[in-house]
């Protein structure tokens, strides 16, 4: 499927002035993100190290490229010196490595802590107690600044227990970002209710792009 125009306006109607749309651009092509770009979307979200490293250096240089995948501590130098948001960081090393990286080019590079909030056991993400540890050695690292929180609720039908995931992910967000945090939570599927959750940012692939092969 092609990007299609009214999708995209209806979309960002839709979502208004306080939800940001990152669109998820992971196994989609150069042209297809050109033309979302072309609409005026600037902020795109990929899943894997190579890939987003490839796309960059073709696509126009004032995207804003979110890394939303699993990331290794191996791969972090790869991305760290253009990457705008890193949303799945689920470990305090990781967090190291990424000051670690960023302070030898110089920049300062903003990241979200994922939050474990699924039922399912294979999703990556820390619980409530990690999430304190990470924000308490955060502020000593200075090329690294922890902007807010990322979650992914189970793969499920039943939109109460979705609810209720995102609502739990809110109340750790309110508790360490009173008033200020990116709270990036909601998906294709799910996203309504994310918002109505208290979601600032969503992540959209499939609604936007098509389903993906
Ligand atoms: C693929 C992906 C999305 C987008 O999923 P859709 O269902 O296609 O909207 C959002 N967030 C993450 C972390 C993803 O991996």
């Amino acid at each position: 499927m092609a990007v299609d125009a009214e999708i995209y306006k209806k979309m960002l109607k839709e979502l208004g002035a306080n939800v940001q749309l990152l669109a998820v651009s992971k196994t989609k092509t150069a042209a297809d993100i050109l033309a979302l770009y072309a609409l005026g979307q600037r902020d795109f979200g990929e899943n894997y190290v190579q890939e987003l490293v490839e796309k960059q250096q073709q696509l126009p240089a004032d995207i804003r490229w979110h890394f939303i995948g699993h990331l290794q501590s191996n791969k972090v130098r790869s991305i760290v010196p253009f990457v705008y948001l890193i949303h799945g960081v689920d470990s305090l090393r990781l967090l190291k490595e990424i000051d670690r990286q960023a302070a030898k080019t110089g920049r300062v590079v903003d990241v979200l802590l994922q939050v474990h909030i699924a039922r399912e056991e294979t999703k990556f993400g820390l619980d409530a107690a990690e999430v304190g540890e990470v924000m308490q050695a955060a502020p000593a690292m200075g090329a690294v600044r922890v902007r807010g929180l990322m979650g992914m609720a189970s793969n499920t039908e039943d939109a109460e227990a979705v609810r209720a995931e995102f609502r739990a992910l809110k109340d750790v967000l309110d508790h360490w970002f009173p008033g200020d945090g990116i709270l990036s939570m909601g998906m294709s599927g799910d996203y309504r209710i994310a918002i109505e959750e208290g979601s600032n940012m969503v992540r959209i692939g499939s609604l936007l792009f098509g389903a993906r092969g």
